[in-house]
């Protein structure tokens, strides 16, 4: 292995081989798109770009190995105009962006949240299944084969909906529905129309309603019958949540026919209101809302390299595909060769059905993947690399 071995060359030869072959890493509209590239440092060091055709973008792309590959979810009559306004759009996808940065996991506090393990993936994963479930297909009414799933090619999923139906939909429309989605806003009022007034019975939502209403009446139902320890984690005190435990059949018959109102609560609109405002929050999704609600807002391109991590932010497809798409396994680019990697503290890595580690101060020779993904990580530094598998 050489001595004035450059890592970043190395892996800058990589990516230029791989887009030599790549396949379908053309957004559609190819000519209608603002693109953006970053390099080592930089996500997104240069934007207002723009590409005639597939071909020139492929050229691009070979040529100078981005680490980072961004478009905008919106079209554009003149997509490389400035200042923002001249580029005159003409409609935009709109975009959901799960990462599970965003999710507070319990293992990120033992790993931190720049790395991601198995369970970041997968909880990652569960967060995007219930965006299509709970919330696209039946609130919105969108049909799961409108729905495309991609791996953002680090720790999310992005869902894009390219239809007519959203095309035009302005930014403040936007901003309506991923506050919609986040649960964030809800007003209980609506919910519990007879909230506040003296002497009636509390009225609220049944599980059969549409909307956050059969959400949380749902919701509300399993998490009581799950024991008191569930309920108190939403700030029920330790006798409220026993009195609801106990009686949970009797509550359950009443939410049923949107009577809250059958197992008796001190205070009883304080306490559901505290409890709902809570469950939203976990039980609304985890988007990025201002990705949703702004479209001039760039995303990776799909199938293209993510440069925090040398895997390719890989097209799922729809729901039905992501529930065994492995990204680990699946999104992997770079797949000739060794490398030596100076590993100065890394976690377990499970890449391609192997596990790496957990390292520390040390030499190893992994498959380049791993090396890259390492180097790319910050946990680890390249040394050498071998063309030739073992
Ligand atoms: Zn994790």
């Amino acid at each position: 292995m050489a001595t004035t071995f450059n890592p970043r060359q190395l892996i800058s030869r990589l990516v230029s081989n791989y887009y030599k072959s790549a396949t379908g890493i053309f957004p559609k509209h190819i000519e209608q798109r603002e693109f953006g590239f970053g390099n080592f440092d930089i996500k997104v060091l240069g934007r207002h770009m723009g590409f005639r055709d597939e071909k020139q973008f492929r050229d691009y792309l070979v040529s100078n190995a981005p680490m980072f590959a961004s478009c905008s979810q919106s079209y554009y009559r003149d997509p490389t105009a400035r200042p923002m306004e001249k580029k005159d759009a003409v409609g935009a996808e709109m975009v959901f962006d799960i990462d599970a940065t965003d999710m507070n996991l319990p293992c990120q506090i033992e790993h931190g949240k720049k790395w991601v393990c198995e369970i970041c993936l997968d909880s990652v994963k569960a967060e995007a299944t219930k965006l299509v479930e709970d919330f696209l297909v039946p609130d919105f009414g969108f049909s799961e084969s409108e729905i495309e799933i991609n791996f953002s090619g680090n720790r999310g999923y992005h869902m894009h909906i390219d239809s007519e139906k959203v095309s035009h939909l302005d930014n403040f429309a936007r901003r309506e529905i991923s506050e919609y989605i986040a649960g964030s806003g809800m007003d209980f009022k609506t919910l519990f129309p007879t909230a506040g007034a003296r002497a009636t019975k509390l009225l609220g939502p049944k599980p059969a309603d549409s909307g956050w209403g059969g959400k949380i009446a749902n919701n509300v139902i399993k998490t009581i019958n799950m024991g008191p320890d569930e309920l108190m984690r939403l700030g029920a005190t330790k006798q409220e949540a026993k009195q609801l435990y106990e009686k949970r059949a009797l509550f359950e018959m009443g939410v049923r026919n949107g009577n809250w109102d059958m197992v008796y609560i001190k205070k009883k609109d304080e306490f559901w209101k505290n409890i709902i405002a809570k469950q939203a929050v976990n039980q609304g999704d985890k988007i990025d809302k201002n990705v949703t609600a702004d479209p001039t807002h760039l995303l990776r391109v799909p199938n293209t390299i993510h440069g925090d991590t040398g895997l390719i932010a890989k097209k799922v497809g729809t729901k039905a595909s992501l529930g065994k798409f492995e990204p680990m396994k699946e999104a992997i680019a770079f797949r000739q060769g060794e490398a030596k990697v100076h590993v100065t503290n890394s976690p377990k890595l499970i890449m391609n059905g192997e596990a790496f580690g957990p390292y520390s101060d040390e030499d190893v020779i992994v498959p380049i993947y791993a090396a890259v993904y390492m180097h790319l990580k910050g946990v680890g530094a390249i040394k050498g690399f071998r063309a030739k598998a073992r």
